[in-house]
């Protein structure tokens, strides 16, 4: 393929934009190599500055659930444009989305919107220390809640003692407040609410890991979580920014009948443009201003556009339960044509899936927590990723990223996939 233009773009943006993309994992860095820059999309493609064409399994990270330029989105969003794009005053689709929304899923009395989930997830822990009154806060190892401070924070030296900051700028007072777990392993977060008894303001997870390659919650994980958390009067907080109405419209706790305390949206609840939610239990979610005294606000929150577009997938989503079916079958079809061909090859490989989302792992182990998905062959990913690339499949640029498969992929998208892949491999030799 040729990527003159994505090259020639890439040179310019690097001149203006700090490493020439505004997120990190655009730049391809763990996978060499120049990014690619987007033109347009539609349905289940990608078409980039040169004209190359690509099957597109990032999905713009989760949002995409039915494809891109989606025609009712669309006109969704140009129907509401053209009365402006934002008023910062109420509007009744904002209650649209917040009905629809709590009334999907069992345990989310209110709804607020927010703009990322970033925000959603920072607002999420603000909450839940105000509820609580109390200040620490358990994370897993592995799992991304967007890059506020608290979350910005790695394992200390041993699984008991505190943090420390992953990221210059965050400072070590922020470090101390957050206590880092294993995955999948109950006794290690009990061990740590018991050494830091009563000062754990909130658990918050994903509840299927889906920032470390694609890491199913063990049997009994959430729910151990659950009774820990209403035994210490602990606020459970379930990640749903990349689960929520991907895995199941009333996503990963339909899916594991666990209920959260308070949960986060993002993603697919803004259909791509930039939203993020949180909500959960009525007595805790009005705590925040303006009935209670946790300060959170936002100029742009509810925007009507992210609104109407949100509100109009997850509409469809609703009126429309074979989605789910349709794209089980798929993913199915996918993850077990790329094993297939794996172990055709003898290339040792752990793969999962949870819906339609898909992890692969080069390794010749298990994978239920970070550390071990960080054995996966990070250089074969990178061989296998441009392999792809070049035949037009347009994996995630990192090992730590499961794919997104959204339901406008037809089967001859999946036939090419596979396809492709076992040339890749083949090639490998
Ligand atoms: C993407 C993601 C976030 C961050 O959302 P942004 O909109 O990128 O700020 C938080 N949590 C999870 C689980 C995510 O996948």
């Amino acid at each position: 393929m040729n990527y003159t233009n994505s090259k020639a773009l890439y040179e310019k943006a690097q001149h203006v934009i700090p490493g020439g993309v505004n997120s990190p994992v655009r730049a391809f860095n763990s996978v060499g190599g120049t990014p690619i820059f987007i033109s347009k999309a539609k349905g289940s493609y990608l078409y980039d500055e040169d004209g190359n064409k690509y099957i597109d399994y990032i999905s713009s990270w989760g949002p995409m659930l039915l494809g891109h330029a989606e025609p009712d989105v669309i006109k969704a969003v140009q129907d509401i444009a053209a009365h402006s794009t934002s008023f910062g005053a109420p509007t009744k689709l904002e209650i649209d989305i917040a009905e629809l929304i709590t009334e999907a899923v069992p345990g989310v009395d209110k709804i607020r919107m927010v703009n990322s989930g970033t925000e959603a997830c920072m607002s999420a822990i603000r909450v839940a220390r105000g509820y609580t009154g109390r200040n620490k806060v358990i994370k897993f190892k592995g799992c991304y809640h967007g890059h506020g401070d608290s979350f910005l924070i790695e394992a200390g030296s041993g699984a008991l003692t505190m943090g420390q900051p992953s990221s210059p700028g965050v400072t070590p007072g922020t470090a101390q407040d957050t206590l880092i777990a294993r995955f999948n392993d109950l006794e290690d977060v009990t061990r740590l609410v018991q050494v830091n008894k009563d000062e754990v303001a909130a658990i918050i997870l994903e509840p299927v890991a889906g920032n470390m390659g694609c890491i199913p919650p063990a049997d009994g994980f959430l729910e151990g979580l659950r009774s820990l958390c209403d035994e210490q009067g602990i606020v459970l907080i379930l990640d749903e920014v990349m689960t929520g109405f991907r895995v199941a419209f009333g996503g990963a706790q339909a899916l594991y009948s666990v209920t959260a305390d308070l949960v986060t949206y993002g993603k697919i609840i803004g259909a791509g443009l930039p939203v993020g939610a949180y909500g959960g239990k009525k007595e805790i979610m009005e705590y925040v201003a303006p009935t209670g005294p946790v300060y959170q606000a936002g100029t742009l929150s509810g925007n009507p556009l992210a609104m109407a577009a949100g509100y109009t997938l997850l509409k469809k989503l609703r009126d429309n339960p074979q989605i789910y079916a349709e794209l089980e079958a798929k993913s199915a079809k996918l993850a077990q044509g790329m094993e297939q061909v794996l172990n055709e090859h003898n290339i040792p490989s752990y793969n999962t899936r949870v819906g339609s989302m898909v992890g692969i792992f080069y390794t010749d182990q298990t994978v239920h927590s970070f550390d071990e998905a960080n054995t996966t062959d990070q250089k074969l990913f990178a061989k296998i990723f441009h392999g792809m690339l070049e035949r037009g499949v347009y994996l995630p640029p990192s090992p730590f990223e499961a794919l997104f498969l959204s339901n406008s992929l037809t089967d001859e998208d999946l036939d090419y996939t596979i396809n492709a892949f076992s040339e890749v491999i083949a090639s490998l030799k």
